[in-house]
Parts: C-alpha cells; sequence; structure tokens
C-alpha cells in the first residue's frame, strides 16, 4: 500500500517523504476533510510532523495534481484524492458533509455554458446544495417531537 504511494509521488516528480506519505494515505481513507482534520489524522500516527510540514505538504500535493483541493462558498477549503475525473460535490447546508457526485456527461466540460462569451471553456464545477440523511432525518423528528407536545 505505502509502495503505491511512493509511486504516485515519484510519478510527478516529488520526493518521497515520510509527511507527503502520510498525508496522501490520511486523505485516502477521509476524502473531504479540512486541513485541521488532516493535521489531526497525520499527527495522530506521526506525531513529530509539524502543522508548518502539513500545510506545505497540501500545497505541494495540491500543485502537482495528487490532491484536489474544493472550497464551498462560505466553507473551509477540503481535499481529496480523487483527482481528474471533473467530479462534483453535494454539500449540506446545515452540518457540511460533503459527498461525491459523478459527472453526469463523464468528461470535462460537463455543462455547456449558455453563453462563453468566447472563451474555451474546459472544465465546468457544479456544487449542489442541499440536506444530507442524517440531518434530514433529525430535522423530521425534531417536527415529530414538537407536533407530540
Ligand atoms: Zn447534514
Ligand atoms: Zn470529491
Amino acid at each position: 500500500m505505502t509502495s503505491d504511494l511512493e509511486d504516485q509521488l515519484r510519478a510527478v516528480s516529488l520526493r518521497v517523504t515520510r509527511p507527503r506519505l502520510a498525508v496522501l494515505a490520511a486523505l485516502r481513507d477521509h476524502p473531504h476533510v479540512d486541513t485541521d482534520t488532516v493535521i489531526a489524522l497525520v499527527r495522530a500516527d506521526h506525531p513529530t510532523v509539524s502543522h508548518q510540514a502539513v500545510y506545505d505538504v497540501l500545497r505541494a500535493l495540491t500543485a502537482a495534481g495528487l490532491v484536489r483541493r474544493i472550497q464551498p462558498a462560505g466553507a473551509t477549503a477540503r481535499y481529496e484524492r480523487r483527482v481528474g475525473d471533473n467530479h462534483h460535490h453535494v454539500v449540506c447546508r446545515s452540518c457540511g458533509t460533503i459527498a461525491d457526485v459523478d459527472c453526469a456527461v463523464g468528461e470535462a466540460p460537463c455543462l455547456t455554458a449558455s453563453d462563453d462569451r468566447g472563451f474555451a471553456v474546459d472544465e465546468a464545477e457544479v456544487v449542489f446544495w442541499g440536506t444530507c440523511p442524517d440531518c434530514a432525518t433529525e430535522h423530521r423528528s425534531e417536527i415529530h417531537q414538537s407536533g407530540r407536545k
């Protein structure tokens, strides 16, 4: 498993370091986490890795295209390993949970602009906003309880 991550670093000409492997492993197991969560996950296994090292690694991995940075409006930046397939995200307005939504068309750009203003459009990024199943259930039971009072 680890050698697989090492290969990915070498494929983009990044030196294999322990913090880089740790960040990749954390994101493999936990997609769509913010920087603080990545730091906590990495430091749980590697207490000597500093906050600054994790910041630097996230920046390097994002620049190299191994990690995708997403930032829904009003939310903190999240990171994920699933790159290059032009998938989209659905975000819960209530708790901020993010889930993947496959691109409906399968390749970028999956939407055609009504007027591209002469730009050569090569990508469209869609964020779907709504209520996740957990929050919907909670909301329903609240209504249910208050109705019984
Ligand atoms: Zn939610
Ligand atoms: Zn995703």
